[in-house]
């Protein structure tokens, strides 16, 4: 864990320096009492259900060195060493920033409507088939966990691999201030989040922020079958590395196959080619290691190495995980939907289906205006894709059941809650069956797999 001095943080923070502070030094730096160790800097964070300034007292009896806070607790112990700043928040990224500025290696963010978790994931599987590799843990994408992540950052790491998620524009502006990368991935520009930003446009605009914000000196690699992603080049300082399938790119993937849960392909990394094989399905995945590799490629890692990464590579929970259910196979992606990541997941399910094909869906929340007609297409993509049945629940997912059926799906069925879906699905399962689970994270999908086991 990053140590500081306590005129580092002062440094880094611009705070004022309270209590018996000369010499002090921090061994880590934690937001949750639950963690503090002895000689940590406790820093008390304002969340929604918590403040952090109530559980000050307790850190420092835990045996932090000392606090940083935005208003005096009530009780706080003689000498103990504070210090205050405008904003805890502003505090802990100020820090974060201090401290990835320790380290000159390359950095790499990873932004976009979709897939960002899985690139990431992916990304730092190969490279840590060369290198040593800090990569944000699990979903840690926000202005807390961004600055967390880079606070494990150690003089053993070679390379960082980090996520950034967004709502609204200028936050990714912000996260990229806090982690300064040197590499940006932008996957796609879709409709997640439509609903706070108004258009595809504003959104593209949002996402770049991440190419704005990478140096002349760095890289950024853009997947050129979104037009929205590929204009981006226009925003880039320094090289421009594209990805992609359809469109001419520098990493290039030809002669796609699905082998079981397999996918292979053929991989052109400009001049070179090489066959790959990922543990993976889905052409979404294949455009995510696309990515990943162009990533790889940059840093100098060669073919091998790059195989090497994707045989360990373990995706994380929910995210199109493949499982045998009784007699079904089950795609269970019930982790988060968007309207481009339900039509990747569908394609998926028809690859998948050896029999009969059955799409256990969600409501697709946070779209807005265009839910009722993102669901609508869903419905026509389901049955122009030869989906057999459908089962939905939710009021927006309604709307995919009544467009599946007049696309020509008999078996659409839509349903209020995850207990009326089961026992529509117990109904119309077949054995042999492949069923797709997907829906916001919300609408907690998983649920119906653990009534039908
Ligand atoms: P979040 O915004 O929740 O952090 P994310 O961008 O990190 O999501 P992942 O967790 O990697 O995305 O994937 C979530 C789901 O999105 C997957 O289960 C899959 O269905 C879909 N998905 C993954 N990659 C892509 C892609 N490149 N294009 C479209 N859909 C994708
Ligand atoms: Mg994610």
């Amino acid at each position: 864990m990053a140590e500081f001095t306590i005129e580092e943080i002062r440094t880094a923070t611009g705070g004022s320096v309270q209590g018996e502070a000369a010499g002090v030094q921090f061994q880590g730096i934690c937001t949750d009492t639950r963690m503090v160790q002895p000689g940590d800097l406790f820093i008390a964070l304002i969340g929604e259900r918590f403040d952090g300034h109530e559980f000050v007292k307790q850190a420092l009896a835990k045996g932090a060195a000392g606090v940083v806070i935005s208003n005096k607790p009530a009780e706080m112990p003689a000498g103990a060493v504070a210090v205050m700043v405008e904003n805890t928040l502003k505090a802990l990224q100020d820090i974060a920033q201090f401290h990835r500025r320790r380290f000159s290696i390359p950095v790499i963010a990873i932004t976009g409507s979709n897939g960002k978790t899985t690139t990431k994931d992916l990304t730092a599987a190969i490279l840590a088939s060369k290198l040593t590799v800090l990569k944000t843990e699990a979903n840690f994408n926000n202005e807390i966990g961004l600055p967390r992540t880079l606070l494990h950052l150690t003089k053993e790491h070679q390379v960082a691999v980090v996520e950034m998620g967004m709502r609204g524009s200028g936050e990714i502006a912000e996260l990229a201030a806090i982690a300064e990368p040197t590499a940006g991935i932008v996957t796609n520009v879709g409709e997640t989040h439509i609903e706070l930003l108004g258009s595809l446009a504003n959104i593209a605009a949002a996402k770049a922020e991440l190419v704005e914000a990478v140096p002349s000196q760095g890289f950024v690699i853009l997947n050129a079958d979104n037009a929205y992603v590929k204009a981006m080049s226009s925003k880039a300082a320094g090289k421009v590395i594209f990805y992609g399938i359809e469109q001419p790119a520098d990493i290039q993937a030809d002669q796609i196959q699905v082998e079981g849960l397999y996918t292979t392909f053929t991989c052109r990394c400009y001049d070179a080619a090489f066959p790959v094989k990922l543990p993976m399905i889905g052409l979404h995945n294949v455009y995510n290691t696309l990515a990943a590799v162009a990533a790889a490629w940059e840093l100098g890692l060669s073919a091998q190495d790059i195989q090497t990464g994707l045989d360990r590579f373990q995706p994380s929970s929910m995210r199109q995980q493949i499982e045998r259910v009784g007699e079904y196979i089950v795609i269970n992606d019930a982790y988060n939907a968007s309207p481009l990541s339900m039509s990747g997941a569908i394609t998926t399910l028809q690859q998948v289906a050896a029999g009969r094909s059955v799409a256990v869906l969600g409501d697709m929340l946070e779209l807005g205006d265009v839910a009722i007609e993102a669901h609508q297409r869903i419905g026509r993509t389901a049955a122009q894709s030869g989906v057999n049945a459908v089962v939905t629940v939710g009021a927006l997912a309604e709307h995919i059941v009544i467009a599946a059926r007049e696309a020509g799906i008999k078996e659409a069925i839509a349903c209020q809650n995850h207990e009326d879906a089961a026992m529509a699905l117990q109904k119309i399962l077949q054995p042999g069956d492949t069923i797709l689970l997907k829906g916001s994270r919300g609408m907690k999908m998983e649920k119906i797999l653990e009534m039908l086991g």
